[in-house]
């Protein structure tokens, strides 16, 4: 019996095919990435490297005001809401399809005492609604069902939006700082209606095998420039590879593992 290629699919994987399969092509198939990835992305990066370290027990300084007047806000808000609980952070998890299909993942924070899950975002316009429809949401409550989790927490963090003034001192500047960063939450609780999504993530799979037998990944012109410009547009366009640099085999299969 000839075996069947296996197929990994993610939160972001998905969101990515739905926007456009070429990109799925080009950032998980042929494993290009640009050289730098956005201020934006790094921002949100460095605020969970924190919070994570936070539960960890390391220390860690934030040197961007932004950054640490977010990270600041968020364990203000925790510690006061939950106390001084036992978390997990950054689990890995993987959820098995059988034939080599499988979701993967990583849940920002787990408290196992309370079956709770929660998820954090840093939003430009924090709207819990965008959260509670992605397919990221999704997954981590169809993961929570599987596993004896009762609540999904969505823990919105707004972004920034002000700037130092001329005259302003650093510390006035960061007192405004934790003026303008909201928090805004949500608690669901999670009930068997999400084993729906099963029968979603199986026509995922089978859509991607198509791609994969047919060997065509189609462009979705539509998608190059809503919202922000895609990143893969001088590769996509002309086939410009200068801003980009490929990830190997190894790398690709460690992705996927
Ligand atoms: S530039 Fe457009 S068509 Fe090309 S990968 Fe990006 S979204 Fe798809």
């Amino acid at each position: 019996m000839r075996k069947s290629r296996s197929i990994t699919l993610s939160a972001s994987r998905i969101n990515c095919l739905c926007n456009c399969p070429h990109e799925y092509w080009l950032k998980y198939i042929e494993g290009w990435r640009p050289l730098q990835s956005s201020d934006a992305l790094k921002g949100g990066k460095n605020l969970h490297r924190l919070v994570e370290a936070f539960f960890n027990g390391e220390i860690e300084i934030p040197i961007d005001p932004k950054v640490g007047a977010g990270y600041e806000k968020f364990i203000q808000y925790f510690l006061s809401e939950y106390g001084t609980p036992i978390v997990e952070t950054e689990q890995r998890f993987e959820l098995d399809f059988g034939y080599g299909k499988k979701i993967i993942g990583f849940l920002d924070l787990l408290i196992p005492e309370n079956g709770e899950i929660i998820e954090l975002k840093f939003q430009k316009i924090p709207d819990l609604s965008v959260i509670r429809r992605s397919w990221q949401s999704k997954i981590y409550r169809f993961w929570g069902l599987l596993n004896g989790y009762t609540k999904y927490t969505m823990i919105a963090i707004k972004k920034p939006g002000i700037r130092q003034k001329i005259k302003e001192t650093e510390e006035e500047f960061y007192q405004r700082l934790l003026e303008d960063i909201t928090i805004t939450t949500e608690t669901v609780y999670i009930d068997n209606s999400i084993f729906a999504l099963r029968a979603e993530l199986v026509e995922m799979f089978d859509y991607v095998k198509q791609l994969h037998k047919g060997g065509i990944y189609p462009k979705n012109n539509k998608a190059c420039k809503v919202f922000w410009e895609c990143q893969f547009l001088p590769l996509c366009q002309d086939g410009c590879t200068l801003f980009y640099e490929q990830k190997t085999q190894k790398e690709l299969k460690k992705d996927a593992r």
